[in-house]
């Protein structure tokens, strides 16, 4: 298994950001259609894809949405709503420590986060609780539960069925049925990938 920031620099991508399987960039990642219309490197899926970074990587997805569900929306803009995505960011991550013996998304001192390959296999373990922590859809949960499952297994997957579980798992339009005022950004108006907000994620772009 080689690390994706290894990957990425033997791909064309450009960037931390974009796919180095399909280089779709991140402003294209909501619109399944043209990621679909986009063509894999047989190359670059000889590395593999890495289970354990797909399992934190979605777990922390889900995480930064839940502590915007108050807000309604993903941009976080001044103090006040500084304040209310911390607040509710505290009492998920107090629910999750009183309640599973979790420790989620906490900064270590030199080391990234709390958030390793036991949390995320703990975090979608058990997609009830999760989902009343959170206050995100069961159903959301536990189709990302399923597809992290499938990803990891060594039997033969129905790959036709995968994908129909896979495309009717589109966070935006799940978290429309549960939050219909939520406001996404709309990259597709960005001019680069830069313009989006990074929200304590380390990606940097390649020089
Ligand atoms: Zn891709």
């Amino acid at each position: 298994m080689v690390d994706a920031k290894i990957c990425t620099y033997l791909s064309e991508a450009k960037s931390n950001a974009a796919c180095y399987i399909c280089l779709a960039k991140r402003t294209e990642m909501n619109d399944l259609k043209q990621v679909g219309l986009k063509k894999n490197s047989a190359d670059m899926l000889a590395f593999g894809l890495s289970s354990l970074h797909a399992h934190i990587n979605i777990m922390e997805c889900l995480l930064h949405i839940s502590y915007r569900l108050d807000l309604k929306k993903w941009s976080v803009r001044g103090k006040a709503e500084q304040e209310l995505k911390d607040a509710k960011k505290k009492i998920i991550q107090d629910r999750f420590r009183s309640e599973l013996g979790l420790l989620l998304d906490v900064v270590k001192q030199g080391h990234g986060t709390t958030n390793d390959g036991n949390t995320a296999r703990r975090f979608f373990e058990n997609p009830v609780k999760t989902a009343s922590i959170t206050g995100l859809d069961v159903e959301l949960i536990r189709r990302f539960a399923v597809i992290l499952q499938t990803l990891t297994s060594s039997e033969a997957v129905d790959i036709e069925k995968f994908l129909v579980c896979a495309l009717k798992t589109e966070t935006r339009t799940l978290l429309k049925l549960q939050e219909p005022e939520f406001e996404f950004r709309d990259v597709s108006q960005l001019e680069s990938d830069s313009e989006l907000d990074t929200d304590n994620d380390s990606e940097s772009d390649l020089e």
